[in-house]
């Protein structure tokens, strides 16, 4: 569309909208963001929004669609969340003196990874920006948390790209250009940038530069030219969206991917950290966990969850707080703690909003009552250990008290919520803003005082000092005082009876108070930047102690869920055992009526536990429990269970249900069979792996061989821990016959139609499935249910070809009831050759017969 046919504004429009063709453009038009074209028919959809026209443009009506620039914020997070950036433009120019159109320019790019607006950032998760720089068979990732500029770089195998971004979850992921295709199973907001923006050399120079440092030595980061590349990335991307100048990167941090216990995306959905399977927040371990009083608190605990750790002797650090936490004689500490560190402010992201110069007046009062709140969080933590707690108290000892101070002194009580309606600067700090207030409220008082003043000063007992808005300020004098008015009054006005004058003084105090309340507010907002640019000074020690106070916020919850859950020390050990007496599910747990409590006991002798039972007999919970509680106990937290004895795993796998990958094309059993894939190659000794149901998305033949392959590697070759449930009973012949195996099942009975499941761990294989009264309870219609029990009956009632070894193994195995065909295995036996006529006809009525009844 060439832009010579266009009006003035719709050409203005398109050559900014062609600079920043990837995102929404929200054109500033007086009190409104419009947009247009396509931009106009998408706002419209996504944020359900009419869309209109505005007049026509080269021949052509203008499609378009707004939003008051007073509500804008909530239509930002709308489109946000759904994966858009926007170009927020605005008018520049004067409209005054404008000719055409105002000049305007994009001054803001929001995207999904960069947001600092607090109205925009999710409260309990960190928003963050990543990028990826891939070379061979390894990445460079660079991760930065915009809004506090802390950055962390990892270098790793293409192989962990997903494990690793799934772990992190960022918002926004910039990748070079032309690289999209090869990486659409990860279902993240992907950004391509130009290839050079990816140049090692120039982000290691921009990392030193921003952290004021020669080298990157100092942070361990010094080699990491990948991670460089990608870090380049990253400054430029924020450099290009944010339009400002301010220091990007406040801290480096390098974190090598097995300083934490690795999971796939995959155990990561399974498990349900974070989110169920179908996407909610709760019932999550994180929704049973988090009792956080504070946001950083809530955020820290979500980036604990999904960073177990692989160090005893942090996790020992973090175990021995819980523990001085939950002793009885510091439950009252524990719960004052929680109760101040409820009315601790978002410090975390107060700092940042400080640093990237976006701060608002309340933050800065939030951050002076939290840090007033200090002391008492010192002497709590000492009252219970200042030995264990040392690292915190001395944190906070440390604190600089100049920020608090300095807001004491100079921010109100209670701040109006914007600077632009001032109110925010405390009475006191500033003598001229407290004169130019003073001139505001006091200016009756200073007329009478003035006019007191002149009265004595020339004798004159009319003399009047008056207002009116024509005129302004002016001294009164009845005609018949004019020869006792003093040199320096100068006359502005003759009236009939008097004369009114003005002095140097009364000028000079008009002109302050008809603009005091103009300069009162520009007075406030240049004091409110100084107090910022103070503030600047003391960011490092803040931001530290943000951190600080997460971590007491977290350790005080996993306290308080200690307590509240009846939760237990885990003993973390390097022998190659997990042993948990009376585990529970502690997500489970929460929905039931009574939760039946199971032990765990893996060790090299027992490495495989075969797991079989009835459907809905509790064989994926005891899984997941296993697993949860090994979880919990690597990221420090107590578990719920009579004690625990968890070794320190490596990795933790999970192979559960059955879920179509129709995106990239991948059938159910093809997903089942790479999940599997990966387990295989990636599992160790020290590993965790879960297998609910492997095998089943195929022939029975085929499935079975295959999971009776996997289960023999794992066991054999792997030697890792295993849990594998399975409905194969077949497979319960592998723990007769290697090493390392056992069976354990749980166990169903019978009464009448009904069925109650015991949800008891027993040794030994089970000896049915219930399938088909499970297939009652869910609603089968009841001729369908009666139909199955029959066939079920008649397969039962022919002759197995195997014999079951184990005596649990009441039953035929379900090889057999589909191998298995009576009059089949007849006809093959049969020597037909050697049959009458007759004989060969009693043959076939009799068979007929037998299919007649069945
Ligand atoms: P399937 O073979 O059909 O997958 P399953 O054996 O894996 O079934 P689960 O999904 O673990 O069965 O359990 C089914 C339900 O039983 C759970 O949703 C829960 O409500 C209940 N349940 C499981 N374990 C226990 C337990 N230990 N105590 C109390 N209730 C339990």
């Amino acid at each position: 569309m060439t832009t010579l046919q266009h009006t003035p504004m719709m050409a203005q429009y398109w050559t900014i909208k062609n600079n920043h063709p990837d995102y929404l453009l929200f054109y500033r038009m007086g009190d409104f963001y419009e947009l247009f074209y396509e931009d106009a028919e998408k706002a419209s959809r996504l944020l359900d929004i009419t869309l209109t026209r505005r007049g026509q443009s080269a021949g052509q009506p203008v499609p378009m669609a707004g939003v008051p620039v007073h509500a804008a914020e909530q239509y930002l997070a709308k489109l946000v969340r759904l994966g858009e950036s926007v170009a927020i433009c605005e008018q520049v120019g004067d409209p005054a003196t404008s000719k055409g159109p105002v000049a305007r320019e994009v001054v803001k790019i929001i995207t999904p990874g960069t947001l600092t607006d607090s109205s925009l950032l999710d409260e309990n998760k960190d928003t963050l920006l990543a990028a990826v720089f891939f070379h061979e068979n390894l990445i460079g990732i660079a991760v930065i948390n915009v809004l506090t500029g802390m950055l962390t770089l990892t270098e790793q195998s293409l192989f962990d790209l997903s494990s690793t971004i799934e772990r992190i979850g960022p918002a926004e992921i910039l990748i070079s250009e032309g690289q999209k295709n090869s990486h659409q199973e990860l279902p993240y907001c992907f950004v391509e940038r130009p290839h050079f923006h990816f140049d090692a050399e120039r982000g290691k120079k921009m990392l030193c530069e921003q952290l004021g440092t020669f080298d990157l030595n100092g942070f361990g980061a010094q080699s990491l030219a990948l991670a460089h590349s990608a870090a380049s990335a990253l400054i430029y991307y924020i450099e290009h969206t944010q339009k400002q100048t301010n220091r990007i990167i406040h801290a480096i941090t390098v974190e090598n991917p097995t300083d934490f216990v690795q999971m796939d995306p995959n155990t990561r959905r399974h498990l349900e950290l974070t989110e169920t399977l179908s996407g909610d927040m709760s019932p999550t371990l994180l929704s049973v966990m988090d009792t956080c009083k504070n946001p950083m608190g809530r955020r820290l605990l979500r980036h604990w969850l999904h960073h177990p750790l692989r160090d005893i002797t942090q996790i020992k650090q973090r175990q021995t707080w819980i523990e001085v936490l939950v002793a009885p004689e510091h439950y009252d500490s524990l719960q004052q703690l929680r109760k101040i560190l409820q009315h601790i402010a978002d410090i975390e992201r107060i700092v940042g909003r400080i640093g990237l110069k976006q701060a608002r007046p309340r933050d800065l009062s939030a951050l002076r009552e939290s840090l007033a709140l200090l002391p008492s969080i010192e002497a709590l933590l000492i009252n219970c250990n200042q030995y264990v707690f040392g690292n915190f108290i001395n944190a906070l000892k440390n604190t600089p008290s100049e920020p608090l101070t300095l807001l004491q002194r100079a921010i109100k009580i209670e701040p109006a919520v914007s600077l632009k309606d001032g109110g925010v600067i405390a009475e006191g700090f500033d003598t001229e803003l407290d004169e130019l207030r003073l001139i505001q409220h006091n200016q009756g008082e200073f007329l009478v005082a003035l006019e007191q003043q002149e009265k004595e000063r020339t004798n004159i007992p009319t003399l009047r000092v008056e207002y009116n808005r024509i005129h302004g300020f002016f001294i009164e004098v009845s005609r018949s005082y004019s020869d006792q008015v003093p040199l320096d009054y100068q006359r502005r006005q003759t009236l009939k009876n008097s004369e009114r004058y003005t002095t140097e003084y009364l000028s000079a105090f008009e002109e302050k108070i008809l603009h005091a309340n103009e300069r009162a507010l520009s007075r406030e907002k240049y004091l409110f930047d100084q107090v910022i640019e103070e503030l600047n000074n003391s960011l490092s020690a803040l931001k530290s102690l943000s951190v600080q106070l997460a971590t007491v916020d977290v350790i005080c919850t996993l306290a308080d869920r200690a307590i509240a859950l009846n939760l237990v020390k885990p003993i973390m050990t390097t022998e190659h055992e997990i042993l948990i007496t009376e585990g529970r599910h502690i997500v489970i747990e929460g929905q039931v009526e009574r939760f039946i409590a199971n032990h765990i006991e893996l060790h090299t002798q027992r490495r495989l536990l075969m797991i079989t039972g009835p459907n809905m007999g509790g064989k994926s919970t005891y899984m997941r429990q296993c697993a949860l509680i090994a979880l919990l106990a690597h990221v420090g937290s107590f578990v719920p269970a009579k004690s625990a004895t968890i070794t320190l795993l490596d990795q933790i796998f999970t192979r559960i249900g059955a879920n179509d990958d129709l995106a990239s094309g991948r059938s159910t059993f093809l997903v089942e069979m790479s999940e599997a894939a990966t387990i295989l190659n990636r599992a160790t000794l020290n590993s965790l792996v879960l297998i609910d149901e492997i095998g089943r998305g195929t022939s029975t033949y085929d499935g079975l061989s295959l999971a009776h392959a996997i289960a023999t590697d794992l066991a054999q070759r792997i030697g890792c821990f295993t849990l594998f449930a399975t409905h194969y009973f077949e497979l319960t012949e592998l723990a007769t016959q290697l090493e390392g195996i056992v069976n354990v099942h749980f166990d169903a009975v019978e009464h009448g139609e009904h069925i109650v499941f015991l949800h008891t761990l027993e040794e030994g294989p089970a000896s049915r499935s219930y399938g088909i009264q499970v297939a009652r309870l869910a609603g089968i219609p009841r001729d369908v249910i009666y139909q199955a029990q029959r066939k079920l009956n008649m397969l039962e009632n022919f002759t197995p070809t195997t014999k079951p070894t184990t005596p649990h193994l009441a039953v035929v195995t379900q090889q057999d009831l589909f191998q298995t065909d009576p009059i089949l295995e007849e006809l093959k036996q049969l020597k037909v050759d050697e049959l009458t006529a007759r004989q060969a006809l009693e043959i076939l009525y009799r068979w007929r017969e037998e299919l007649d009844q069945n």
